[in-house]
């Protein structure tokens, strides 16, 4: 799948579209550093990463296992979810930024046509989201955690945000 096709599919599901419909890259949550793991105990648990979860952003896709929805909230880096997790899933030691790319789509971002807008960098408290002048945000990759706090705030639907395979 190309890049762009990957994009498209993803921000469609994050924006109301089963993710397991579109066989896309699950955006999981920041606690785990071995993927084989969601797979083998995930479909023993009853989700309780989901249910701790502070922004209701932990969904359980159809195989079981946690994804998260920006589609509403982003993710706080709270522990909470590793810190239910009985399974070794998610482990407060494996924390890490989540791995996802976040993009500012130049065609659909109104601030790349001159017009003022930033809603967006309000809400990304680590200051990821770079003006060029008033006007043209990018994304800083180097300080971009990932968690998701932006997507929603865009009335463009500019930013685009898919998971990253481990
Ligand atoms: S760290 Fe907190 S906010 Fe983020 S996914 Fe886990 S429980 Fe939710
Ligand atoms: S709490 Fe752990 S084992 Fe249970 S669904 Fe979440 S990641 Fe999987
Ligand atoms: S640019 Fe990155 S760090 Fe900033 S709000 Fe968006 S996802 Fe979070």
């Amino acid at each position: 799948m190309e890049r762009r096709e990957l994009f498209s599919s993803l921000t469609s599901s994050l924006r109301g579209e089963s993710k397991e419909e579109k066989n896309s890259v699950l955006i999981r949550p920041p606690y785990n550093n071995d993927e084989s793991l969601f797979l083998k105990h995930c479909h023993e648990c009853d989700a309780k990463c989901a249910s701790v979860c502070e922004t209701d952003i932990i969904k359980i896709a159809d195989d079981k296992t946690p994804y998260l929805d920006f589609s509403l909230q982003g993710c706080t880096f709270c522990d909470d979810c590793a810190k239910a997790c009985e399974y070794g899933v998610l482990e407060v030691e494996f924390l890490q930024n989540i791995k996802a790319d976040v993009n500012i789509s130049v065609a659909a971002c109104v601030a790349w046509d001159g017009v003022m807008c930033m809603s967006c960098k309000d809400p990304c408290i680590d200051r990821a989201i770079i003006f060029q002048g008033l006007f043209k945000p990018v994304i800083d990759e180097n300080k971009c955690t990932g968690c998701g706090f932006c997507f929603n705030r865009c009335p463009t639907y500019a930013i685009d945000i898919i998971g990253l395979a481990t």
